[in-house]
């Protein structure tokens, strides 16, 4: 016992470490809410001050209520389009992409992937708030090569790159997104496509669906439906061996009345199950534990600052920091749902697995 809380807290106290060296850029979660970040549970077994031959202070408990844990609250899935020039209502400039994910960071968001949404896992520091990154239509200011002194380089303008340099010098922020991308030609650069592929999802990337051809399915019948979705897994499969799709992002975000055919079915013998369906708007999505969740109807944020009538990025920042109610915040232990009392109700019993509930 004593070795595993040993090793434990030594892992914390080399986390910390690597935290304070990279000292003055980083804000821990925490420290909003006045506490130190440490794994939680750990502390509770804490040996105490006879644990004579660690120096350092023993870390707190956490105090979910100094750091407003809520994991009954929601949590905003982001829709970027294009990564480029001029700022319009579809495309980011890099540079705001980049403001953006400051403002995520400093306002103690981290990011978790969508595939992780889904199953419920949510491995973010106590105190941080969850957050899901989603591209649609695999435009090619997302993922771009280009030449540089003779050699192959990821573009540092395209989304791709901004989030891996972000995340060398924020590592507590985490790197995920999912790409919702359709073909023929994802990314916009034909003979790179394969390389593409392998490589976000190397890097731990995701790849979604946004139908085989971008077919707006609520205009499909059935059968030209199932054609979009299977095709795209079919395809996804040809370039990426055994890949499993889990996710769609409905086109232009028009979801048919009868939804069990996009959720699940075939086309020509390849199967398709979308475990997630996102729409477009407008708001953050209810926490994957509460009744409220319906995993076949995710809305999202739009992030952009054009036209987003007050359900944008910016504006749902804001509403969530002035609403702490409406917004998730973590215990920090992926295994627990930690939720104010009031809020106990609210939670599934299916959806909360093997994970223990934890009203305070
Ligand atoms: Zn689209």
């Amino acid at each position: 016992m004593y070795n595993y809380i040993h090793s434990r807290r030594r892992k914390f106290l080399l986390l910390a470490l690597s935290l304070l060296l990279a000292a003055a850029l980083l804000v821990s979660c925490s420290d909003a809410g006045g506490r130190s970040a440490a794994p939680p549970g750990g502390e509770k077994e804490d040996p105490g001050e006879g644990g004579a031959d660690i120096p350092e202070e023993p870390a707190e408990e956490i105090d979910y209520e100094a750091l407003g844990v809520n994991e009954a609250g929601r949590i905003m899935i982001l829709m970027y389009h294009e990564i480029g020039e001029p700022e319009d209502v579809w495309c980011r400039t890099p540079d705001n992409f980049r403001k953006d994910l400051e403002a995520l960071y400093e306002a103690g968001y981290r990011l978790i992937s969508m595939n992780d949404l889904l199953d419920g896992h949510i491995d973010v520091p106590a105190g941080c708030s969850p957050v899901v990154l989603t591209f649609d239509d695999g435009n090619a200011g997302q993922f771009r090569y280009i030449e540089k002194d003779g050699r192959l380089v990821i573009d540092p303008d395209c989304a791709v790159a901004i989030l891996e340099e972000f995340y060398a010098a924020h590592p507590d922020f985490g790197l995920a997104a999912t790409f919702y991308i359709y073909y023929d030609n994802p990314f916009r650069q034909q003979e790179y496509v394969q390389q593409k592929l392998q490589y976000l999802v190397e890097i731990g990337f995701e790849i979604g669906s946004h139908c085989y051809t971008h077919g707006v399915l609520s205009r499909l019948s059935p059968e030209e439906a199932r054609r979009e979705l299977g095709m795209h897994v079919k395809r996804t499969q040809e370039y990426l061996p055994g890949y499993i799709v889990r996710s769609l992002a409905l086109p232009k975000g028009e979801r048919p009345k009868d939804i069990s055919y996009v959720i699940e079915g075939s086309y020509e013998g390849t199967p398709y199950r979308h475990e997630g369906i996102l729409l477009v708007g407008a708001e953050p999505a209810p926490s994957p534990f509460t009744v409220k969740f319906d995993p076949s109807a995710l809305p999202r944020v739009r992030a952009s600052e054009i036209d987003v009538e007050g359900y944008g990025l910016y504006d749902w920042l804001e509403r969530l920091q002035n609403n702490p109610q409406l917004r998730y915040v973590s215990d920090g232990d992926p295994n627990t749902v930690v939720v104010p009392e009031e809020l106990a109700e609210q939670i599934d019993r299916f959806r909360l697995g093997s994970r223990t509930l934890i009203p305070y």
